[in-house]
């Protein structure tokens, strides 16, 4: 059993990987010998990212990539496959968050939120695991979900209902995949301080008619055991070990990454 080089020459494709967690699963992947494809609804941002990382184009792939739309995912991943040589790993990580209180929510931000977070799940997992059964070298494929996978907070209904949901699709997953070798999980970060969390802030504060300050220390740190935002690099740490653990002992698992806010 070697976790270390586990992510040498594999192919793992991340969406979202434009910004924020999905850009630090990306690069820790790089930096440990992945070649990694960049999945992102913004095709420039996707492209600045890959040329960071390499500007060659060898083992960096832009791929502009709506996770909601069954043809750009299909044609995307399939794109990928072709070029980098098949799909080892899987991250389904884009997400959008739209907060407010459930009598006030609308029914079009209800299902955007689902289409994003369990539609783009659904559609690129579907996408992948073609692949993976067919290319008959196994596979992990991680879920991004959230404290809000395991706990609820005010005014976060389908974020929560959908997080809730992707502990759902991994099970199933991991037990389907498990005959090809096929690993499924779920990291669920705390709060990390990315643009999804930044906008949050003074969304929370007119919302519960408190200061952004409070919103910080009084709901979203409130319950870790130290005060300290999680950082993008302690979940790409996770995801690093997750993707590269060689054997379905660790398979239909969720983690949770929160500095203790949330302890199972
Ligand atoms: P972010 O806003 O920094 O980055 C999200 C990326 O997803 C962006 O590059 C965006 O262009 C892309 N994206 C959005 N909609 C898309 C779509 N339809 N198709 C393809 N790409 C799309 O956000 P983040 O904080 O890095 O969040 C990433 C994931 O982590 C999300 O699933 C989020 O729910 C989850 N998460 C975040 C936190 C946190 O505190 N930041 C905590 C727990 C879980």
């Amino acid at each position: 059993m070697n976790v270390a080089n586990g992510m040498q020459d594999k192919v793992a494709l991340v969406t979202g990987a434009a910004n924020g967690i999905g850009k630090e699963i990306a690069k820790v992947f790089f930096d440990n010998g992945a070649r990694v494809v960049i999945a992102d609804l913004n095709l420039a941002a996707a492209q600045a990212v890959a040329s960071e990382f390499d500007p060659t184009g060898a083992r960096a792939l832009a791929v502009a990539m709506d996770v909601t739309s069954e043809e750009q995912v299909d044609a995307g991943i399939a794109a990928a496959a072709a070029r980098m040589g098949g799909i080892d790993v899987l991250v389904s990580n884009a997400g959008i968050q739209i907060v407010g209180p459930v009598d006030d929510f609308s029914f079009s931000d209800w299902k955007k939120m689902l289409a994003i977070h369990l539609d783009g799940a659904f559609l690129t997992t579907r996408a992948c695991l073609k692949l993976m059964y067919a290319q008959q070298r196994g596979g992990s494929v991680i879920y991004m979900g959230s404290v809000h996978s395991k706990e609820a907070s005010k005014l976060k209904a389908p974020y929560v209902a959908a997080k809730h949901g992707l502990i759902g699709l991994c099970k199933v997953v991991a037990k389907e995949g498990a005959a090809h070798g096929v690993r499924a999980n779920v990291i669920c970060p705390g709060f990390v301080r990315t643009a999804l969390v930044e906008k949050q802030i003074p969304e929370q504060s007119a919302a519960l008619g408190i200061s952004e300050a409070d919103v910080v220390s009084k709901v979203m740190l409130k319950d870790t055991v130290d005060g300290e935002f999680t950082t993008v690099n302690d979940v790409a740490q996770t995801a690093l070990f997750l993707a590269s653990f060689p054997t379905n002992a660790l398979t239909g698992q969720s983690i949770v990454v929160s500095h203790g806010w949330f302890m199972q």
